[in-house]
């Protein structure tokens, strides 16, 4: 077994955080409260090849493998503190690009993934529903063929990234006798007739991302926007899911580092009665179980990675990874919050912000309930 990274890779993982430190300091406070998108950051995202990273290069892609892309987005997340900016990224490649590589036809590849790897499109997946959350399959959006289109139903609620989104990855039931084996994917573009993208929904945290609610009313989509055959849906959605739960949360790697780092300085400086508070045990053990949180979740990361590297299946993993980063990010900001005291409350801090943004990877992508009913039912339990 070999942990190491190879030279060009840490070269590459220097260059990300140094550009992320450099060029996407926005002032984040401010935008948090606005609930303001960074499109600046984006496309600086974007030119920078980030939002493209694991694609091949004859898509406009980065042509990363899998684990030069966990070790770029790890360094994004330990250099660039917008974790908004950072899901809106991590949605376009896991929820948006991936599935049109694998599912789409020469023709949708050749048109939407290399102005989607540039940034300039903006790519969003709409699966969830009102009434059809963790039970996805009973989603209740409808498309129906009538010649040479097909003319879509329904509500799309949680659309991250849907308010700014140029192309949405939509799931319908082209046969709801079927139940989810009518489930179809389509590409639906922001101008095709019928598509209304509702509000803009606000939110605790992540509030630089952009989250909609996507109402189709007799939407029409042409044929040769199908993605995959009819039924392919819940394939296309697993498979997504696969990655996306895998790999979604690399980025919270790195910030988990840099809350470690943070916590590290201030229990050093910080001194209360006439010494510094990290000789406390009960302030240095946090400290402790922040480093052994950082790197069991570092580790289940990387072997997922590398199942994904030898192309093998891992909806286990890929679960237990989502389940793991993200108790273990909330916990990270609630112990860097606890160490800094009354001063880590305040917003001018930014540990409020984390947390706020932390929760949410407790919810989307699956919630950490569902996790754990996909692990134990791997388990045969
Ligand atoms: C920030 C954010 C971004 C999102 N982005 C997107 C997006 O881009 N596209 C998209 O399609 N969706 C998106 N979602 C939606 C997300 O996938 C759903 O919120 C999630 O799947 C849960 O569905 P729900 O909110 O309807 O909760 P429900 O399914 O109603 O769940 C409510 C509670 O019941 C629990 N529960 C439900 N079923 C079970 C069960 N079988 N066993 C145990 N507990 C259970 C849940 O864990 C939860 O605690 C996003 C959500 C958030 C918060």
């Amino acid at each position: 077994m070999d942990f190491s990274w190879t030279e060009e890779q840490i070269q590459f993982k220097k260059k990300v955080v140094q550009f992320a430190q450099q060029e996407l300091q926005s002032n984040l406070v401010d935008l948090d409260r606005r609930e303001e998108f960074d499109r600046e950051g984006w496309k600086k995202c974007g030119d920078f090849g980030l939002i493209g990273l694991p694609i091949s290069r004859e898509y406009g892609g980065g042509k990363a493998d899998i684990l030069t892309t966990i070790c770029g987005l790890e360094a994004l997340g330990y250099g660039c503190k917008d974790n908004g900016l950072i899901f809106a990224i991590n949605a376009q490649i896991w929820a948006c690009e991936i599935p049109i590589l694998t599912f789409g036809t020469e023709a949708q590849k050749q048109k939407y993934l290399p102005k989607l790897c540039q940034g300039q499109l903006i790519g969003a997946h709409a699966a969830s529903e009102p009434d059809a959350g963790s039970d996805i399959y009973s989603l209740k959006t409808t498309a129906e063929l009538q010649g040479d289109k097909y003319i879509l139903n329904g509500t799309k609620n949680w659309v991250t990234n849907g308010p700014v989104a140029d192309l949405n990855i939509v799931f319908a039931n082209v046969a709801p006798e079927k139940g989810k084996r009518g489930i179809t994917g389509f590409l639906v573009e922001k101008d095709f007739p019928g598509v209304v993208m509702n509000r803009k929904i606000s939110k605790m945290g992540l509030r630089t991302t952009q989250l909609g609610e996507l109402v189709l009313e007799n939407c029409q989509v042409p044929v040769e926007n199908r993605l995959g055959r009819e039924g392919a849906g819940l394939a296309i959605f697993n498979h997504s899911m696969e990655w996306e739960r895998g790999f979604i949360l690399a980025s919270a790697i790195g910030t988990m580092e840099r809350l470690l780092e943070t916590c590290i300085r201030y229990a050093k400086k910080r001194q209360q009665f006439g010494q510094a508070i990290g000789k406390f045990q009960l302030v240095s053990s946090k400290i402790v179980e922040m480093k052994l949180r950082l790197e069991t979740a570092r580790s289940l990361l990387y072997k997922m990675g590398w199942l994904k590297h030898i192309k093998k299946t891992a909806i286990s993993e890929a679960a237990m990874v989502k389940l793991h980063v993200s108790e273990s990010w909330v916990q990270t900001c609630l112990d860097a919050i606890q160490i800094h005291g009354g001063y880590g409350y305040l917003t001018e801090l930014e540990l409020e912000r984390e947390l706020r943004d932390a929760l949410g990877s407790k919810l989307y992508s699956g919630t950490s309930e569902i996790q754990s009913q996909i692990i134990a039912q791997m388990m045969g339990v």
